[in-house]
């Protein structure tokens, strides 16, 4: 059995969720290691838009500044399309939100692994978990990661983290359960444009589909479209063909514009994935970002509920690796919180993920989500304001 295992916490996944948490954690004085079986800087399918909720965690960590200086454009309004009418929400500036931003992944996911870096986190690339160590009593002690040259490496700390995405390699190691499973999901096809331009994210829906453009770094638009993943076939297939069919039902002027768009690279495909939730954590292991809960890309949150667990989840370690409480308890406790800010925007997300809404439906839809979005938004202005004393 191992006492003194080499660090505090080790983390498998350094974008969003991993290099936050690990930022965090190593801000708190704890001994992180995080590995990422991929390349620094990689890119990755997105779509970018983040929501205040993600913006203000940025900003609480100081790395909001950083974001602004890559080059990513302010977004100060929103313009939801329904059918052929236009909403336009301006962006009212709230403390730590002044615009929303959409940061290409190329920009954000090295700036979070730079912080990481910073606080003192040791963050390795190229290297894969393959399973999970246990010690006598059972708990996860740590993962096999092999070497580079295909050596069997163990690595051992006290919590393991699965931030290891969708097909989370820890979460299926400990058998996380699903404690709630969605029932839709939406096939999505992108890419990014250079030349048009567009003042604010644009949410484009008409009955069957739906489609976005989003200013992101680099002057470009991240511009997508998306049906109901059993359409996938009329979108895989062809994929340029299915993006500028489904464009065209759902935003005609915006067809013409991107019809004769030039394209950074080909149009990448999603088929989709119903959101699920899991039990986050357990004896010596936890799990954040993607791997503890994906909903459906449409409501582009998935970030911004990275960016809001890391810190709830680095809370809760610290809790349990230096506090006095039963343990399990702050764990339990970030499992709960998280499906208090969550269950409800799941729910709404896999709604509006089925498309078999009519306008009048999704507008309801999408102001109820824009509604839970605001009590995150106050629960994470919270935090600052318990730091402030009395
Ligand atoms: C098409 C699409 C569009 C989207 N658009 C938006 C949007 O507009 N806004 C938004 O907020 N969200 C969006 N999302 C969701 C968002 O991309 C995810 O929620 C977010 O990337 C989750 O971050 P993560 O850090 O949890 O996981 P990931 O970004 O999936 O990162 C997981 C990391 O773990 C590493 N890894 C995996 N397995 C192992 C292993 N065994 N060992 C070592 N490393 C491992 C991977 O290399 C990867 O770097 C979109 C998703 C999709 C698919």
């Amino acid at each position: 059995m191992h006492h003194d295992p080499t660090y505090d916490v080790l983390i498998v996944g350094a974008r969003v969720a991993g290099a936050a948490t690990a930022m965090l954690l190593a801000r708190s004085g704890l001994r992180v290691l995080v590995v990422d079986q991929g390349r620094l800087g990689s890119d990755i399918l997105s779509t970018h838009a983040l929501m205040r909720g993600g913006v203000i965690q940025l900003s609480r960590w100081g790395l909001l500044d950083a974001v602004r200086a890559a080059g990513t454009p302010p977004v100060r309004r929103t313009v939801v399309r329904y059918g052929d009418v236009d909403e336009v929400v301006q962006i009212k500036p709230i403390p730590h939100c002044d615009a929303l931003y959409a940061p290409r992944r190329t920009v954000l996911d090295p700036l979070l692994v730079a912080a990481a870096r910073e606080a003192g986190a040791e963050v390795r690339f190229g290297l894969r978990a393959t399973a999970l160590l246990r010690d006598d009593l059972g708990r996860v002690a740590g993962a096999v990661v092999p070497t580079p040259d295909g050596q069997r490496q163990e690595l051992r700390a006290r919590i393991t983290v699965g931030a290891d995405g969708i097909r989370s390699v820890v979460a299926r190691e400990v058998g996380a359960p699903c404690t709630v499973r969605g029932t839709a999901s939406t096939a999505l096809v992108g890419g990014y444009v250079s030349g048009p331009t567009a003042d604010g994210y644009q949410w484009l829906y008409s009955e069957g589909g739906s489609a976005g453009i989003i200013p992101t770094n680099h002057g470009q638009l991240c511009a997508w479209a998306a049906v109901p993943s059993g359409e996938f076939a009329r979108l895989k297939g062809l994929p340029d063909l299915g993006f500028h069919a489904t464009m065209r039902h759902v935003a005609p002027d915006w067809a013409d514009v991107l019809a004769d768009a030039r394209f950074d690279g080909p149009l990448r495909g999603f088929p989709g994935v119903p959101g699920f939730m899991r039990r986050p954590w357990g004896p010596g292991w936890a799990l954040v970002g993607d791997a503890s809960h994906f909903k459906d890309p449409l409501s582009a949150h998935g970030m911004t509920d990275a960016l809001r667990d890391a810190e709830l989840l680095a809370d809760a370690i610290v809790a349990e690796l230096t506090g006095n409480g039963p343990a399990g308890d702050a764990l339990r406790g970030y499992e709960q919180f998280r499906d208090e800010l969550s269950l409800e925007l799941f729910a709404l997300t896999d709604r509006i993920a089925a498309h078999d809404w009519d306008l009048a439906e999704l507008r309801e839809l999408l102001v109820a989500l824009s509604a839970a979005m605001r009590t995150e938004v106050g629960h994470l202005l919270d935090r600052d304001r318990q730091l402030i004393p009395a």
